[in-house]
C-alpha cells in the first residue's frame, strides 16, 4: 500500500508525525487501532452530567453571547436538545486586537443550527441549564460528522502536532479509498471455524464500531490474528532449534550419580524422579535441550539440577550453574559442595565479589578443564569466562534474568543443553503458546515432612509475641524489610535504623542484619551464624528472597508487606516451613492500595504456587513472568495475553491444526499467512527459512 504521505490531507510534513508513531504506509494506519472509544451516541450514559467527564450532546442554537473580561473573552451559546434540555456551551479565548478569535464559532453557531457539542460538563444544579466547556464541535450537517460524533468515537494515541479529529479523518479517508486493498491473510478454514469477521469488516469496525458488541467481535478477530502469527512463529523457531544436531552425547554411567544418591541423606520424591527422567531422556537425544523446570518453592529443584550436572561431569564435560544473587550462589556452592564432597570433582564459585587473584586462578582452571562445575552469579556471563568443554548450564530462578543475560550464558558453548528453573509457574496456555508443550517439567509435590506455613496479617506487637515464643522453643526468625534497591542510601538508612530499634526492643536475643550492600565475606559469616543457630533473629532485606535454606527458622515477619509483589511474598515465605516444625509468616502492613490489599489477601489464602502465579500474571502482566519484558516479544497491538487468554487458547489449538494439515505452510491458501510471519519475525527472531 502507498506511503502515508500520499493519503489525502497528510503530505510530507504530517507524514513525519505519523512515522513517529510507526505508521509508514496507509496499511500501517489502518492497523493503528484506537486506544479507546468515547460514547458519543445521543443520550449515552455519560450525558447525564453525573461526572464531569466528556459530554456529547446534539442540540440546536437558541442564541449566543459574548462576554469580555479583562484578559479573556468568553463566548457562550445557549442550546436546546430534543428533550428541551437547555445547555450553555462556553469557550474562553485570549483577547486579540488583530482578529476575532470567535469568527469561525460565530459563523457555525447561527440560531437554529443543529450542532454536536463535545466537552467537559459541569452540572450547575442551581441553574436549569447545564454548562459545557467546549472541546470539539461538529455541525450536524457537516459531511464527515458521523466519524466524529453520534457514535462510539475512536480516540488514538497521538503525538504532538496531531489531533484526534485529524487522525479520525485520515483513518476514515484511508478506509474509504484503500480498505479494499487490504488482503486477508488468515487461512479461510480458520476464519470459518471461529466465525471471525473478514479483515475488511474487522478493520472498519475496530475504528468505527456501530456497537460495543461489534467492536468486541472486530477486536477479537485482530487479536486472534496477532496471537496466531506469534505462536506459529514460536513453533517454527522451536522446530528449527530441534533440528540442530549436537556434537556431544551423554551416557548414564552412574560413576558419580550413584555415590551422589547414596550420600544425599534422603530419597528423591516421585515427582523429582519423574522430572529427572524427563531431563535425562532429553539429554540423551541428539538435539540440544532447552527445558524449563518449574516447581514450587522448596520442592527440591536444586538436587535435580545437580543430577543433570553430574551426568555431564561423569561424561567428561563441564557444567555451569547461574543464580540471581550472590547469597544464593554462595549457598548453592556450599550445599552442592556438601553433596558431592567425596566424589572427587572440582567445583568453584565465581561472583563479582570474588577477589581478583582467586578469579584469575578460576578462569585459568576453567579454560584448562580443571574445574568441573562452576557456580556463580551474572559474573559467569562475562566475556573472559571461558570453558574448555562446557555442555550443560542451569539457570536458577530464570525469571530473575533478562533475555539477554540468559542468551549470553547459552552462547558460552555450541549446542548447549540448558535447564532453567523457576518457582513462578507459567500458566499452561502460556507454556503452550510460547514454549511449546514438550519443554516444561514440573515438580508437583513437596518433599515429605514439610509442615504447612500459616500466613496471616497482624500488628507488630502480636507478630513479635510469635517471634518470642518460637525462639523460646529453640526456633529462629526472619524479619524482612522492603529494601528494593540495594544502592538506595536513604532506604538502607531506614532499614538500618529499624534494625537498631529492633535490638532495643528485643535485647534478650541475638539479632543480626543482612543486606545486599554488605561485603560478601560479611554476608557469608552472617548466614553461617544463622545456620549454626548463633543468631536468633535475622533482620534482612529481600536478598534472602530466593533459595535460602535454614530448616530451624519457623517464623517470618514481613514489614511493609504492601510493598512486595506477589511472587516475592511467596518466595520469601518459602524461607520458613522447610523442616519438620510448624511455621508461620506474618505480614505487617499499614497502608494498602487496592492492588496491595489484593496481593495480601491472595497470599494469606493460598500457598499454591500455581494459583499465585496466575494471580500474579493478572496483576503484573506477562512480560515480567516470561522474562521477556525488555524484548518486546509480547507487545501486541490489539491483544493482551492475560485478558485475551481465551483467544490465545484458540490460537494455540488452531496453530496445531494448521500445521498438522500443512506443516511447511506450502498450500496456496496459507501463503499470505506465511508471508506475514516472515515479514514480522524473520529478522527479529533470526528465523531461518521458514519453510
Ligand atoms: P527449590 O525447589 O525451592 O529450589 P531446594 O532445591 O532448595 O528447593 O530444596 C529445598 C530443601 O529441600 C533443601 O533443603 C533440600 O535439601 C530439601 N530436599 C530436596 N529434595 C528432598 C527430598 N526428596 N526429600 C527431603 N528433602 C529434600
Ligand atoms: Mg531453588
Amino acid at each position: 500500500m502507498p506511503d502515508i504521505k500520499f493519503l489525502k490531507g497528510v503530505g510530507p510534513a504530517k507524514a513525519v508525525l505519523f512515522n513517529g508513531l510507526d505508521i509508514y504506509t496507509i496499511s500501517d494506519l489502518l492497523h493503528y487501532y484506537p486506544r479507546d472509544y468515547q460514547d458519543r451516541r445521543p443520550h449515552a450514559p455519560m450525558s447525564d452530567f453525573k461526572k464531569p467527564e466528556n459530554i456529547c450532546v446534539l442540540a440546536a442554537v437558541i442564541n449566543t453571547q459574548i462576554i469580555p473580561t479583562r484578559y479573556l473573552t468568553v463566548f457562550k451559546a445557549f442550546l436546546q436538545d430534543d428533550k428541551k434540555q437547555i445547555y450553555e456551551a462556553v469557550w474562553f479565548k485570549q483577547r486579540s486586537r488583530h482578529f476575532d478569535p470567535f469568527a469561525v464559532i460565530k459563523r457555525d453557531f447561527k440560531p437554529g443550527a443543529k450542532i454536536w457539542v463535545i466537552g467537559r460538563g459541569e452540572d450547575k444544579s442551581s441553574f436549569s441549564s447545564r454548562v459545557i466547556n467546549v472541546e470539539e464541535y461538529y455541525p450536524a450537517d457537516a459531511p464527515d460528522v458521523k466519524i466524529h460524533a453520534g457514535g462510539l468515537t475512536p480516540l488514538y494515541s497521538l503525538t504532538q502536532g496531531l489531533t484526534n479529529r485529524f487522525f479520525r479523518s485520515s483513518v476514515a479517508g484511508a478506509i474509504k479509498k484503500y480498505l479494499d486493498e487490504e488482503k486477508e491473510i488468515l487461512p479461510p478454514a480458520l476464519t470459518q471455524k471461529r466465525k471471525l469477521l473478514s479483515i475488511k469488516q474487522a478493520l472498519y469496525a475496530i475504528h468505527f464500531p456501530s456497537s460495543l458488541a461489534e467492536l468486541e467481535t472486530a477486536r477479537r478477530r485482530m487479536v486472534y490474528e496477532e496471537f496466531l502469527l506469534m505462536t506459529t512463529a514460536w513453533h517454527i523457531k522451536q522446530k528449527q532449534g530441534r533440528q540442530i544436531v549436537k556434537n556431544h552425547a551423554y551416557e548414564i554411567k552412574k560413576t558419580l550419580l550413584s555415590p551422589f544418591k547414596n550420600l544425599l541423606g534422603f530419597n528423591f520424591t516421585a515427582a523429582q524422579i519423574k522430572v529427572i527422567n524427563e531431563i535425562f531422556s532429553d539429554l540423551k537425544k541428539n538435539k540440544p535441550m532447552t527445558r524449563l523446570l518449574q516447581g514450587d518453592v522448596g520442592s527440591g529443584k536444586t538436587v535435580v539440577a545437580v543430577c543433570a550436572m553430574l551426568l555431564a561431569v561423569e561424561n567428561g564435560f563441564q557444567a555451569a550453574f547461574m543464580a540471581p544473587t550472590e547469597i544464593l550462589a554462595a549457598q548453592h556452592f556450599i550445599t552442592i559442595q556438601k553433596y558431592i564432597k567425596d566424589l572427587g570433582i572440582k567445583i568453584e564459585l565465581l561472583t563479582s565479589k570474588t577477589p581478583a587473584k582467586t578469579k584469575k586462578k578460576i578462569l585459568e582452571n576453567l579454560a584448562d578443564g580443571k574445574i568441573d562445575i562452576l557456580i556463580g552469579t551474572h559474573a559467569l556471563i562475562e566475556d573472559n569466562v571461558k570453558f574448555k568443554n562446557l555442555t550443560f548450564i542451569v539457570i536458577d530462578e530464570q525469571h530473575r534474568f533478562g533475555v539477554k543475560q540468559r542468551a549470553k550464558l547459552r552462547a558460552k558453548a555450541k549446542d548447549i543443553d540448558m535447564l532453567s528453573m523457576t518457582a513462578t509457574p507459567i500458566p499452561r496456555t502460556f507454556a503452550l503458546a510460547f514454549y511449546g508443550d514438550l519443554d516444561v517439567s514440573t515438580i508437583d509435590a513437596l518433599p515429605p515432612a514439610r509442615s504447612p506455613i500459616k500466613t496471616m496479617q497482624a500488628g507488630e506487637s502480636e507478630a513479635f509475641k510469635i517471634v518470642q515464643s518460637e525462639i523460646n522453643k529453640g526456633r529462629q526468625a526472619y524479619i524482612v524489610y522492603p529494601l528494593i534497591d540495594e544502592s538506595d542510601k536513604v532506604e538502607l538508612k531506614a532499614v538500618t535504623a529499624e534494625f537498631e530499634h529492633l535490638k532495643k526492643l528485643l535485647p534478650q536475643y541475638n539479632i543480626a542484619m543482612i543486606h545486599g550492600a554488605m561485603k560478601s565475606a560479611q554476608k557469608q559469616k552472617v548466614m553461617e551464624d544463622f545456620l549454626s543457630r548463633k543468631i536468633d533473629i535475622l533482620a534482612a532485606t529481600p536478598v534472602i528472597e530466593v533459595g535460602i535454606d535454614v530448616k530451624n527458622a519457623t517464623v517470618m515477619i514481613i514489614q511493609n508487606a504492601e510493598r512486595f509483589g506477589l511472587a516475592s511474598l511467596h518466595q520469601l515465605r518459602g524461607r520458613v516451613g522447610r523442616g519438620e516444625f510448624e511455621s508461620c509468616c506474618v505480614l505487617i502492613s499499614k497502608q494498602q492500595s487496592v492492588l496491595s490489599a489484593q496481593r495480601i489477601k491472595t497470599i494469606c489464602s493460598t500457598s499454591d504456587g500455581f494459583k499465585i502465579g496466575e494471580k500474579d500474571l493478572e496483576i503484573r502482566g506477562p512480560g515480567e513472568i516470561l522474562g521477556t519484558r525488555q524484548s518486546g516479544e509480547l507487545d501486541f497491538k490489539a491483544g493482551d495475553v492475560v485478558k485475551d487468554r481465551e483467544v490465545l487458547k484458540w490460537a494455540v489449538e488452531d496453530r496445531d491444526f494448521l500445521l498438522r494439515g500443512d506443516p511447511k505452510l506450502l498450500k496456496p491458501e496459507n501463503g499470505l499467512f506465511k508471508k506475514r510471519i516472515i515479514e514480522l519475525y524473520q529478522k527479529q527472531w533470526n528465523l531461518l527459512d521458514v519453510g
